[in-house]
């Protein structure tokens, strides 16, 4: 049996806005209602169109966003947290094993500071080296874990592409040893064989040290090479969830198969099959009623308009969320 590292129950993130700070006027439903269970050591996709609460999501799964309700567990072996009451010592124990790759390899690296010094940063902040000289013996070897040359180190960001940019970003929240990694688009920036590298580069990572990523992406076609498990969402809720394979090879909730029939395919039967996603994500301020996704939805009937559907278990850990999946499936 795998082990679960990170659990969410009813994860809400609501940010205040309008009004006054006291009395806001109304709520961003950012995210709403996440249940999600991240296995230990695996590669798991987050997708979704811009807008839909994704980075909020890996945020709060590392306390970096506020919980406005439920709760995320940790679990390691003998460590647990548990995330909504985390503070103090506990908190920053916690930020050595979670960390955040950023979206942005541009604007991630601070523009004064060498490559070294960027890298070593978390481990001077979380004291976690006695001396210089490990300082400097961690920050290589990490450094030649992401490929980067010692001669690197000297440099300053200015000098790197945007792959190498990603690749330093990838060193420093390596560098502190931690568990569990949210990389939040770290590929879209790049052109698409820097993003293939990349990408590479975190997958053996994971292979070889066991970390848990959790990989963000607005774009399925990224996800699909990566992950072992992929979640949907859209307007703050998921949608469907299922192993990599299952999810790609029988996707069941009608917005997964929009986003995937936008894949560009290269059989030149399937071209020009995709069911394209009319119109735009609704605003988390005021969110339709009934399923999130039946504004947009060609398949909506009426029951999909009064009543949300759950997700619920449609067989082999396939998740999905959708009153029609089953008579759409035939
Ligand atoms: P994604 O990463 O999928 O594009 P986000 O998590 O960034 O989505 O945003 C989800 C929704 O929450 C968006 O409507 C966004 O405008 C809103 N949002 C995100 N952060 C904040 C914030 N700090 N204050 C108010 N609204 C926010
Ligand atoms: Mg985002």
């Amino acid at each position: 049996m795998s082990e679960v590292l990170i659990r969410s129950d009813d994860l809400s993130v609501y940010y205040p806005i309008g009004g006054g700070f006291l009395k806001p006027k109304s709520y961003v439903h950012a995210v709403d209602g996440i249940n999600v269970s991240i296995e230990k050591g695996s590669f798991f996709g987050l997708v979704g169109e811009s807008g839909s609460g994704k980075t909020t999501l890996g945020r709060a799964l590392l306390k970096a966003a506020p919980i406005s309700r439920g709760e995320v567990s940790y679990q390691d072996g003998e460590v647990s947290y548990d995330l909504g009451s985390l503070n103090g010592q506990d908190l920053k124990e916690y930020r050595k094993r979670a960390q955040l790759i950023f979206q942005d390899p541009y604007a991630a690296l601070s523009p004064r500071m060498t490559v070294r010094d960027i890298i070593a940063e978390p481990l001077e902040v979380m004291r976690l080296t006695s001396s210089r000289d490990e300082t400097d013996e961690k920050v290589r070897q990490i450094a030649a874990k992401c490929r980067l040359n010692l001669e690197h180190l000297r440099r300053f960001p200015h000098a790197f592409s945007g792959g190498q940019r990603q690749r330093i970003s990838i060193a420093r929240a390596l560098v502190s040893d931690p568990k569990f990694i949210v990389a939040d688009e770290s590929v879209a920036a790049l052109d698409v064989s820097i993003q293939a590298d990349v990408l590479n580069l975190l997958k053996s990572i994971q292979k070889e040290s066991g970390i848990t990523f959790m990989f963000i992406s607005h774009d399925l076609s990224v996800v699909a090479h990566v992950c072992d498990h992929v979640a949907v969402m859209y307007l703050g809720r998921l949608i469907e969830t299922a192993p990599s394979r299952q999810l790609f090879s029988m996707p069941k909730h009608p917005y997964t198969k929009a986003l995937l029939s936008a894949i560009p395919s290269l059989d030149p039967d399937e071209r020009g099959k995709a069911e394209k996603l009319e119109g735009e994500i609704p605003s988390p301020t005021n969110p339709p009623p009934g399923c999130k996704f039946q504004t947009r939805c060609r398949f909506a009937v009426d029951k999909c308009r009064r009543e949300e559907p759950r997700l619920e278990d449609s067989g082999g850990g396939h998740n999905v969320a959708c009153h029609r999946w089953q008579e759409l499936l035939a």
